[in-house]
């Protein structure tokens, strides 16, 4: 482990990290648990507004746990990956009932709980708790891989996951050790054009630029794909019941088979999952 690179990291998180997100300050478990499943495939940007309007209306695990699902999706509207708030509002009733309304302060007893995996378990201990933790997800993976691995050298996830554990094991403070490696993937070390030009670690890095197996990957489409569908669907169900032919229009008034057919699709995942309902024809939101 290279325990200047550490230092030099924590020196530059100090002077630019983004202490001001508003999930960063707090160290309530319940409120870091809603930061992180909004962040789960969705951008800082769009988060912070959601996330102040969820926490405002839903203060308390008690409080989310208290409302009807239909709130609930409707202030995640937005986000995407509806999925994720009937999850968090499932466990706000469970840990409610079984749990006497706190989140466990293990990670195992964390990851224990339905729709808490473990990067999500251990990101809750180590920014409610600054307890040493594993969390890592790519940027993470990424930034130990640039920083700490020489270019030709291909190291496997349990050795990032080892370095990782052995960082913050040896980190000051676990919490800001890992906000620190989450800001500098996101401003410096970034996925396509790491700034190594200008970067502070010049000197420490090992691999000094993207490494030869980081392939750039084309951002998928996002309009048309099944995520846009559900977003879609939900909107227009969280104002009214509706059957499928009708919705189909009122999402693509000019829809052929492809539309039909993807409708289909985004309409089975959400009837598995127990978001929607069927009531006759009627489709409808589970409350
Ligand atoms: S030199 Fe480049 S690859 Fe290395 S840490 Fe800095 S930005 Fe990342």
């Amino acid at each position: 482990m290279d325990a200047e690179a550490m230092r030099e990291l924590l020196g530059w998180y100090r002077e630019n990290g983004r202490s001001h997100l508003p999930w960063r300050e707090t160290r309530d478990p319940y409120r870091i648990l809603v930061s992180e499943l909004m962040l789960q495939q969705t951008q800082v940007p769009r988060v912070v507004p959601k996330y102040e309007a969820f926490v405002r209306r839903f203060p308390t695990l008690a409080d989310l746990a208290a409302a009807p699902r239909q709130d609930v999706l409707a202030l995640w509207q937005g986000l995407g990956y509806n999925s994720r708030a009937v999850r968090l509002h499932a466990l706000a009733r469970l840990v409610t009932h079984a749990h006497r309304g706190e989140l466990p302060r293990t990670e195992e007893e964390l990851r224990a709980l339905p729709g808490i995996g473990s990067y999500t378990a251990g990101a809750v201990m180590i920014f409610a708790h600054d307890t040493p933790a594993h969390s890592v997800d790519v940027n993470v993976a990424r930034v130990l891989r640039r920083l700490f691995f020489e270019r030709d050298e291909r190291p496997t996830a349990k050795d990032i996951d080892r370095l990782a554990r052995s960082l913050v094991d040896a980190a000051p403070s676990p919490h800001d050790w890992h906000s620190a490696l989450m800001d500098f993937g996101s401003a410096v070390c970034t996925s396509r054009n790491p700034a190594c030009a200008t970067c502070p670690l010049l000197a420490r890095c090992k691999s000094k630029g993207a490494r030869p197996d980081e392939r750039a990957r084309a951002q998928p489409r996002f309009a048309g794909s099944n995520r846009w569908w559900r977003g879609q669907v939900l909107k227009r169900l969280l104002e009214r019941a509706y059957d499928e032919e009708a919705i189909l229009r009122a999402i693509a008034p000019d829809a052929g088979d492809t539309e039909r057919a993807a409708l289909r699709k985004a309409l089975s995942g959400m009837l598995e999952e127990g978001l929607i309902a069927r009531d006759g024809d009627a489709l409808r939101l589970q409350g």
